[in-house]
């Protein structure tokens, strides 16, 4: 087996030289599905899982703008379409300097195994710029969104690619990417999601990728007789999915003790209650501020410039902030210190090393693919929305978005338990997201 999977990883390697990001995602599939796929006839020798890693195409453009110094600025934009055998291609778009080609095709690799396991009708995909909008004006964010879009525009549609946001693209930069679309082809329809309400966005959506989360690691705790209630949480990250699953948290009766960004972590002894998390709210979506920001209102709390959270006693680690976030030495220190559970927010947070830990250390742990799928899902039902031209209620989009993860939680199950009772999500998730895929693709011939 060992040999089928290396061949298969130096096959992949071979044809994308440098894209670290990308052959990490890869790999972590491989291993688990490879043996699966060599016990079942109707998979093997059918090349499926290297189609799976080529993306059927990508585009790469260039976005000039002006700033407001009147100077020209150039960025890079890319969209990769990965998959579109269930539905049409569906993920992100990530504004962020460290954007380039190996990050954004890992992140439409997990993305296809993602939407499949969301159950509903959407392929994979991701985009993006190495834009950083960062320091950048209202106006210059809108003239860089509506010069992305001039070139992107050709390229997507509500039956061919539905982008929403990532990194650096929440609210705003939606708004301003829909009017630019809805400008050159004179038509309103959903072909973003994560859209403002009075213009067809859904309820629930911002919230829907943290909460999915929390619900999620409720589904991995219940499994264990075990509940939310009274632990302490480390969050990182206080963007989209790091407030939202917070919120969720508190609201669970949990305690969050930390949040963070690319300057450091904030830690608050006394636990992130709401109206604390309002203020954070505020001053990273209103504000646009810095998260050490918080210590001058709550002096109570610490602030560590350039650190990451993971060394805070928890029983439970929600990395919310990017790939790579969390480390074998960082998995190490948590596993001393007690911690039972990791929920990951963000795409591919916990390095291989770290994941190795926590599985050998048979502590719960849900991958990204499966635990932060409820941002998409919501998308799912947003394009629903969108073309039904109906608005469902926030507790009717909640009910939906709960109903997926405790969905996506048995499918880890049927696929992932093993005889001991021990659960390995990582490979329940990814054999369960591949079979759906690779049964439409073969149904569709070699295409
Ligand atoms: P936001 O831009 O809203 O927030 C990102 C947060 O992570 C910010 O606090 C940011 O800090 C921090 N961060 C970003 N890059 C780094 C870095 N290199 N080092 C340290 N901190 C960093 O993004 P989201 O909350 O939307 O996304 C967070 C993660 O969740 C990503 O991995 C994304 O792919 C994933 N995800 C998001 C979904 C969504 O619906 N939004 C859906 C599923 C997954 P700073 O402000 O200083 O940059």
């Amino acid at each position: 087996m060992k040999e089928i999977i290396s061949k298969f990883i130096s096959e992949v390697s071979s044809k994308n030289q440098n894209e670290p990001e990308f052959m990490q995602a890869v790999t972590e599939v491989a291993e688990t599905v490879i043996p699966y796929i060599v016990k079942h006839d109707i998979y093997y020798g059918q090349n499926i899982l290297l189609r799976m890693a080529e993306p059927e195409r990508v585009l790469s453009f260039r976005v000039a703008w002006i700033d407001d110094k009147e100077e020209i600025q150039v960025n890079r934009g890319y969209r990769v379409q990965m998959n579109s055998a269930i539905g049409p291609y569906k993920g992100g778009l990530r504004f962020h300097p460290s954007v380039n080609l190996s990050v954004l095709k890992f992140l439409a690799f997990e993305q296809t195994f993602k939407n499949s396991l969301t159950t509903l009708p959407m392929g994979g995909g991701k985009g993006g710029s190495d834009f950083n909008p960062k320091g950048r004006s209202d106006t210059e964010v809108m003239r860089f969104c509506q010069s992305f879009m001039t070139e992107l525009y050709s390229h997507i549609g509500p039956n061919r690619d539905v982008p929403a946001g990532d990194i650096g693209v929440g609210s705003r930069e939606i708004g301003y990417l829909f009017g630019q679309y809805k400008r050159l082809k004179n038509e309103f329809t959903g072909v973003l999601t994560g859209k403002g309400a009075s213009f067809g966005g859904s309820l629930i959506r911002p919230e829907a990728t943290g909460y999915g989360v929390v619900y999620f690691t409720e589904q991995m705790l219940k499994f264990r007789d075990n509940s939310l209630k009274g632990k302490k949480i480390i969050i990182s990250g206080s963007g989209n999915v790091a407030q939202y699953a917070a919120e969720k948290c508190i609201q669970l009766g949990a305690k969050v003790l930390t949040l963070s960004d690319s300057s450091g972590y904030i830690m608050d002894p006394d636990g992130i209650d709401e109206e604390k998390l309002a203020f954070v709210m505020k001053l990273k979506n209103l504000q646009r501020g810095r998260i050490g920001s918080y210590i001058e209102k709550y002096p109570k709390a610490s602030f560590r410039s350039g650190e990451k959270p993971w060394k805070i006693t928890c029983e439970i680690a929600i990395p919310c902030a990017t790939q790579n976030e969390l480390n074998g030495k960082d998995a190490d220190i948590l596993l001393k210190n007690g911690c039972i559970c990791i929920g990951e927010g963000a795409n591919m947070p916990c390095t291989p090393e770290a994941i190795q830990l926590f599985k050998k250390n048979k502590i719960l742990f849900a991958p990204g693919k499966a635990s932060n799928a409820g941002g998409v899902a919501v998308s799912g039902l947003e394009m629903a929305q969108n073309s039904l031209r109906y608005s469902w209620t926030r507790e009717e989009v909640n009910e939906k978005l709960k109903a997926i993860m405790i969905d996506i939680h048995k499918s880890c199950l049927d696929y992932g338990k093993t005889e001991s009772g021990y659960v390995d999500y990582v490979k329940g998730a990814n054999i369960a997201g591949f079979v759906k895929v690779a049964d439409a693709m073969l149904a569709q011939g070699v295409v």
